[in-house]
Formats: structure tokens, sequence, C-alpha cells
């Protein structure tokens, strides 16, 4: 079948179906060959994969994944794209296309469906205005997934896959590599998309681990900490977390764990690394109980 992923099928297919983008839903088609080439690659689909679309848009990478996979789900939430996919995609037997908000969906009864509740793959080129919801669900809600390979915009890429001591490292990088190991596989300039984003953009590749890289009691609780060190950027973490009214610690309790650490008392929450943070989760549960 004719390639979706030239310039010309998708404003052939904008005129055909007189299609508006729609910005709130963060409408950027991908029409660069190139780039879907190096989506897929980087995804390594098979036969034997179940892959989870996320925003087919015109079907141009949902095209390539039926291609390569044995079977894609395509979740898109605008009704006006419904029927171009059924049509765009009407060669593909291992297509289902799912009209439905990615958020409000019970995916985990959809993969139990139509995967046996094997992990899938997700690959998506995502609307950018929810890229942290879909992601952090994905990993809190325990969605069978074993690799999340997306679009995502190249600031938001930074702050997934960088460590401690760089300006982008905060809650979502900890969040993230708590679940899954990094990788980048590609930047991609604004004239890859129609319409072009103000915003460059870059290819992310998630390996969920299979058990997270540290342990720790209360992930729930490490995770609160981890918020309340970021929320106030230029504090120490000594009065980001005693200061926060969703932990339960006071500052000398802060102070006294980070000792224990040999952690200086004046660190502030962008220098730990996830260790620490679960390290610090661990030591202040335990002071909490000798105060009780
Ligand atoms: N995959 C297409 C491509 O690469 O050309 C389109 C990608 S475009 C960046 C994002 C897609 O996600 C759009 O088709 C948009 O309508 C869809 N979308 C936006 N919000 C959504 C949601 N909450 N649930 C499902 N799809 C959504």
């Amino acid at each position: 079948m004719e390639k979706l992923s030239t310039p010309q099928v998708t404003i052939d297919t904008i005129k055909k179906y007189g299609f508006d983008f729609q910005k709130k839903y963060g409408q950027n088609f991908l029409v660069d060959a190139h780039v879907l080439n190096k989506i897929m690659d980087a995804a390594e689909l098979g036969e034997e994969d179940c892959v989870l679309e996320i925003g087919p848009g015109f079907g141009t990478m949902t095209q390539y994944l039926a291609e390569k996979a044995g079977k894609v789900l395509a979740v898109e939430v605008d009704d006006k794209l419904i029927p171009i996919l059924q049509d765009t995609l009407q060669e593909y037997s291992n297509v289902k296309i799912i009209h439905g908000d990615v958020l409000k969906l019970d995916l985990l009864k959809l993969i139990q469906e139509e995967n046996a509740g094997r992990p899938v793959k997700v690959v998506a080129n995502l609307p950018y205005y929810i890229t942290t919801p879909i992601i952090m669900g994905l990993f809190e809600q325990n969605i069978p997934v074993s690799t999340i390979t997306v679009m995502v915009q190249k600031e938001v890429a930074d702050r997934m896959q960088t460590g401690p001591g760089s300006k982008d490292y905060g809650a979502l990088s900890l969040a993230v590599q708590y679940y899954a190991k990094p990788y980048i596989v590609a930047n991609v300039p604004p004239n890859c998309f129609i319409p072009r984003p103000t915003v460059g953009s870059c290819v992310i590749r998630l390996t969920k681990y299979e058990e997270p890289p540290v342990s720790v009691t209360d992930v729930s609780m490490m995770f609160r900490l981890i918020r309340a060190s970021f929320n106030q950027r230029r504090k120490t973490l000594v009065n980001g977390i005693g200061n926060s009214a969703e932990v339960p610690y006071s500052k000398e309790q802060v102070a006294e764990a980070l000792s224990r650490m040999n952690v200086s008392p004046t660190v502030r929450g962008e220098t730990l690394t996830l260790e620490q943070f679960a390290a610090l989760t661990d030591l202040l549960a335990v002071s909490q109980q000798d105060h009780a």
C-alpha cells in the first residue's frame, strides 16, 4: 500500500476530508519517513508484539506499526479522525481503532482482552499537552507495558533522562527513572511535522524495569518527599520537606536523617540521587517510629 508518511499524502488527506487541525488535541502530524524508520528500529517490533498507539492521527505511524507488529491497538480521541482512519488503514486487518480518551480508557481491561494481559509496547507521537499524565499513568497504574517509544517535546525528554546536578533534573526525572531506563533515540526538528510545532521534539525510549533499581519501603512516601524537595527549588531539602503539608516530618528529623547519610544539612533536592531519596525515605520512616 502507498506510504502515508509523505507531506503530499498528508496534504491530500487534509483536502479530501476537509480536516481542520485541533490545537487542543496537540495535533502535529509526522511526515518524515526517516524519523518513522528510526522510531520503528528503536521499538524493535516483531510479529509477536502487540502495540498500543496513542493518537494515530491520519494513521501514518499506524501503517508502519501494522507492517511490523502482530497487532496494533490505536486509541484516538478526535471523532473527526475515526472515519479517516477507517479509510486510510482499511487494508490492515491487524489494526483495531479505538475511539476514546487514553486518560479515561480502562487500559488494563483493553490489554487483558486484546493481549491476554501480556505486556504491550507503547509507540506514539504523543499529544504534548498530556505527555506526563500519559506516561506516569502507565507506570503508576501498573499497566503491562515492556517499552514506551514516544515522540515528546525535547525539553520533556531532557527532564526524563537527566541526572542530579542538571537544571532539568526534577520530580519527573526521578519518577521515570524509578520505573524505566531512558534512552534518547533522536532529535526531531519542527519541519518533520504538519503543522510545525513551536518547540523541538525528541524520540525517547523507556524500557520498563522488571524490578525497580532501588528498594524502598514506602514508594508513595518517597515520591511525596521528592515532590516536596523540588517544589521549592531554591530552598534546602530540609526546608522544602520541613515546610511541606504533604509529609509529616520536621526539619530536625530531615537534618538528622541526612547526617546519618553523611549528607550536608544544607543540601538541595536537585543534588540527591534516586538511591539517596530511597535511603532518606526509609530513615525518616524509622525516625517517625522512634518518635511515636
Ligand atoms: N500519530 C499521528 C502522527 O504522528 O502523525 C498523530 C500525532 S499527534 C502529535 C497526537 C494525536 O493524539 C492526535 O491524533 C490527537 O487527536 C490525539 N490525541 C490527543 N489527545 C488524545 C487523548 N486524550 N486520547 C487519545 N488521543 C489523543
